[in-house]
Order: structure tokens, then C-alpha cells, then sequence
């Protein structure tokens, strides 16, 4: 049965923390721009928001980078 939080951001409790429990959450960047929900387990190194593979994010070197924080990130 897997877990999964509709919920928005939560500061308190946020999506890296979440999804290290094994809980899908929502691209909170689909969320946002289009109040879809895409249901992901990868989450952004930087801004620690979940994000869909693809089109809001990738993986460089097993990190994670939204496409807020991807220009940045990738220079490191
Ligand atoms: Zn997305
Ligand atoms: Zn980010």
C-alpha cells in the first residue's frame, strides 16, 4: 500500500523528509502552475520540494534539482 500526501508544502514537515519516509507527493511546481497533481518521489537537493522527473527537475550525480534551482545547482 504505498503512502501518499495530497497535502500542500509544509515547511514544518517538507518533502524530503517526506518522501525519505517512502511517501509520494505531489510536483509542487505542477501544483502551483497548474493545480495538477503528479504524484513523485524525487525531491530538489536545494529547495527540498518534490518534483516530477522530466518536466520539472532531473537527476545530476543522484541529486535532485527542481527547475527553480537547476541553472544554479548545475554549475556547482
Ligand atoms: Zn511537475
Ligand atoms: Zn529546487
Amino acid at each position: 500500500m504505498e503512502k501518499v500526501d495530497f497535502g500542500w508544502f509544509d515547511v514544518d514537515n517538507d518533502d524530503r523528509q517526506k518522501i525519505e519516509e517512502g511517501i509520494w507527493v505531489p510536483c509542487r511546481l505542477c501544483q502551483k502552475a497548474f493545480r495538477r497533481v503528479r504524484l513523485t518521489l524525487r525531491y530538489c537537493a536545494e529547495c527540498k520540494t518534490a518534483f516530477c522527473e522530466g518536466e520539472h527537475g532531473s537527476f545530476a550525480q543522484k541529486r535532485g534539482v527542481c527547475v527553480q534551482c537547476g541553472p544554479k545547482a548545475a554549475t556547482k
